[in-house]
C-alpha cells in the first residue's frame, strides 16, 4: 500500500512590495519597487512595475528615468517589517494545517495528506483567501503529489492569471498539459547551468525532463539530485514536508532587548553574537552565505525620538566563517549606527545561501580555506559537546544580560520552525 501524499506550496506575490503597500493602501495596483539597501538593486517589484520592463536585480540608477516618468513608488528594504509580516503569514498557515515547512520569508510547504482529492482545489482557495484576509498579503497556491509538482503548479498559478492564483496539478490529464507549458528553467531546483545542459540535449520543458530516459546522463551531469527531481516530477515523493527538512535559504537571528541599549560597545557585542548564532546554523546545514544584513531600531512604542536602519554587505565568495561574518556585520553596523538613541532591537540576516560543496566547485578558490572550515567545525563540536557557547569569538563580549539570546530563538513554537527571512533575490 503506497501512502498518499499531497503537498501545497504557498508563496506571496511581490512580498516586500506588498508589505509596504499594506501600510500605504493607496499604492495598491500601482508600480512599486523595493531596493536593496546599499547597492540599490531591485529586490521586489509589483506586477505593474514588471509591466514597465523593470527586472529583478536592476540597479536603480539605470531605471531611474523610467521610474520617474511612470510614477513608480520606491522603498528601501525594511527587514524588521518583513519578518514580522512573514511571522504572521506562517502562523496563519499553521492554524490551517498540522504540518508546515517555512521555506523562505514568504513561502511555505504544507502537508495536505488529510484532504481528499476533490477538496484540494477549494482548500487551496481557502488558504489564499485566509492569508489575504488575515495578513493582507496576496499569495498564490500550488498543489500536487510532491513538492516539485506543487512548485510546478504554483509556477503556472503565477504566470497565468486565468487560474485565479490557485492550481492543483494532482489530476493526471491536467498534469500532462501543465508540465508541457513549464520551461525547464522554471522547474524547481533547475538553475541556469543545469537548464543549459538539458537544453543541449533537447529538453526544453518540465515534461520532457520528466520523460527523459537516459538516467546515466542525468546522474553524470546533474548528480543524484537530477534523478530525484525527475522522480518528483513523476509523482514519487523524495522530499517530504518536514518543518526542519530543507536547508534554509536565509537565516535570521533577531531579538527585542529586555533593556534598551545605549552603548555602541554593547550593540557591537550583540550584533557579533547574533552573527555567531546565525553562522552556526549555517554550518549546521552545510551551507555558505554570500550576504549579511544587519538592522537596528528603537522601540516603536516609545515616545522618545525614533530611529531604525538596515544595510547589507556582500561576500565575493560564500563563507561559513564566523570571523568573516562578524567583521562584515560590524562594518555594516558602522554605517547605520547613530549615537544618542535607545536601541530596543537588533537583527542579523544571512542570505544568498548556497550549498557549501556546490560553491566550492563553482567559484574561484579564494573562499574559506580548509583550515578556516576546520577551525569552525572544531568550535561547533566543542560547543555542542558542552551544551552552550563556551567557545566564542571575543567580539561577542562576555556580559550579555541585556540582549542575551544564546539559543533561545530555537525554543518557542513558532520560532522553532521559523528563523529565516528575506530572500535577497
Ligand atoms: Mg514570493
Amino acid at each position: 500500500v503506497s501512502t498518499r501524499i499531497r503537498v501545497a506550496v504557498v508563496d506571496a506575490n511581490a512580498f516586500f512590495c506588498n508589505c509596504e503597500v499594506l501600510f500605504k493602501p493607496a499604492l495598491r495596483g500601482k508600480p512599486v519597487l523595493v531596493l536593496s539597501n546599499n547597492d540599490g538593486c531591485v529586490v521586489s517589484r509589483t506586477m505593474e512595475a514588471k509591466k514597465l520592463g523593470i527586472k529583478m536585480g536592476d540597479p536603480y540608477f539605470k531605471i531611474r528615468p523610467l521610474c520617474e516618468k511612470n510614477n513608480v513608488y520606491i522603498f528601501s528594504s525594511n527587514f524588521s517589517i518583513y519578518t514580522n509580516i512573514s511571522d504572521r503569514m506562517m502562523s496563519t498557515l499553521q492554524k490551517m494545517v498540522q504540518v508546515i515547512e517555512p521555506y523562505s520569508v514568504d513561502e511555505a510547504f504544507l502537508n495536505l495528506d488529510q484532504i481528499s482529492d476533490e477538496k484540494l482545489h477549494s482548500f487551496g482557495r481557502e488558504i489564499k483567501s485566509t492569508i489575504e484576509r488575515d495578513v493582507g498579503i496576496p499569495v498564490c497556491v500550488g498543489i500536487g503529489p510532491t513538492k516539485t509538482l506543487a512548485k510546478a503548479a504554483i509556477e503556472r498559478a503565477k504566470s497565468d492569471l486565468t487560474y485565479g492564483g490557485v492550481v492543483d496539478i494532482t489530476p493526471p490529464d491536467l498534469r500532462e498539459s501543465l508540465l508541457e507549458e513549464i520551461a525547464i528553467e522554471d522547474v524547481w531546483g533547475v538553475g541556469g547551468a543545469w537548464s543549459k545542459v538539458l537544453r543541449a540535449r533537447g529538453i526544453g520543458t518540465a515534461k520532457e525532463f520528466r520523460d527523459y530516459k537516459h538516467s546515466h546522463t542525468i546522474r553524470k551531469k546533474l548528480t543524484k539530485v537530477g534523478l530525484q527531481m525527475q522522480m518528483e516530477l513523476n509523482g514519487e515523493m523524495v522530499y517530504s514536508v518536514n518543518p526542519n527538512s530543507s536547508p534554509k535559504k536565509s537565516i535570521i537571528t533577531s531579538r527585542t532587548f529586555s533593556k534598551p541599549i545605549t552603548s555602541r560597545e554593547k550593540l557591537n557585542e550583540c550584533v557579533a553574537s547574533y552573527t555567531s548564532s546565525a553562522m552556526e546554523k549555517l554550518r549546521e546545514q552545510n551551507s555558505v552565505c554570500r550576504s549579511i544584513s544587519v538592522w537596528i531600531r528603537t522601540s516603536p512604542f516609545s515616545p522618545e525620538q525614533q530611529y531604525g536602519a538596515s544595510a547589507s554587505e556582500f561576500f565575493i565568495t560564500g563563507t561559513l566563517d564566523t570571523r568573516k561574518g562578524i567583521r562584515a556585520a560590524l562594518s555594516v553596523l558602522d554605517t547605520i549606527y547613530r549615537d544618542g538613541y535607545r536601541y530596543k532591537k537588533a537583527g542579523v540576516l544571512l542570505s544568498n545561501i548556497v550549498d557549501r560543496f556546490h560553491t566550492q566547485l563553482a567559484l574561484f578558490d579564494n573562499g574559506d580555506s580548509d583550515k578556516d572550515v576546520m577551525l569552525m567545525q572544531t568550535m561547533d563540536m566543542i560547543n555542542e559537546k558542552e551544551g552552550e557557547s563556551i567557545l566564542k569569538i571575543a567580539a561577542c563580549g562576555t556580559n550579555n544580560s541585556a540582549w542575551r539570546m544564546l539559543r533561545e530563538y530555537k525554543s518557542p513554537r513558532f520560532t522553532t520552525s521559523w528563523h529565516e527571512l528575506p530572500k535577497v533575490k
